[in-house]
């Protein structure tokens, strides 16, 4: 991302199931990855090609679509993504992941859930800012539409002060000039 070689950090987490301070069993792996310490953007162990977040916003913003049947709305998804992460998604790979989502082969959750390990807070507030402006995009956020943008929040491992912050800080930038849209019938 930063166009030149810059020096990395490999973070790992674990959470340990502890007796009188004594570390016993490992229960889970919170974080495990490559972190460039100049833009601060996490990576799959190996895979510098994109940060770790990217792959997940753009499943993320296409089942939100879809969910609202703004299909019609293609570009939309694409522009979200680029604003928030200032990575392309291209028309072919938007297309590819709606036929996936349309044949039930994603579970957005669990997906979250599993990928959350290799994303840094820096990222998972990136996913949760492409999750608020699609839905803000398609509907006048009401009650569940909110509820939605949390649970996929919590599948990330993310408390609500932290999704309640990232939402306020899209505000507070104008939406990113993102609109709202009309359905279509
Ligand atoms: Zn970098």
């Amino acid at each position: 991302m930063c166009k030149e070689p810059q020096q990395f950090s490999r973070v790992v987490e674990t959470n340990y199931f502890c007796v009188f301070g004594l570390r016993l069993l490992p229960i889970e792996r919170i974080a495990n990855y490559w972190r460039c310490e100049n833009c601060r953007n996490s990576f799959v162990e190996n895979q510098l090609d994109q940060p770790s977040q990217i792959p997940v916003i753009k499943q993320v913003i296409t089942y939100i679509m879809m969910g609202y049947g703004m299909q019609e709305h293609r570009e939309v998804a694409r522009e979200i993504c680029m604003k928030v992460t200032g990575f392309e998604f291209a028309a072919d790979e938007l297309r590819q992941l709606m036929r996936l989502l349309d044949a039930g082969k994603v579970n957005i959750l669990e997906i979250l859930k599993e990928t959350a390990c290799t994303i840094n807070t820096h990222g998972k507030r990136q996913v949760i800012e492409g999750a608020f402006l699609m839905t803000h995009a398609s509907c006048e956020i009401q009650h569940e539409d909110r509820v939605r943008i949390n649970l996929i929040g919590n599948a990330l491992g993310l408390p609500l002060e932290f999704i309640e912050a990232a939402i306020e800080h899209v505000r507070g930038q104008g939406y990113y000039g993102v609109r709202r849209l009309l359905p279509t019938q």
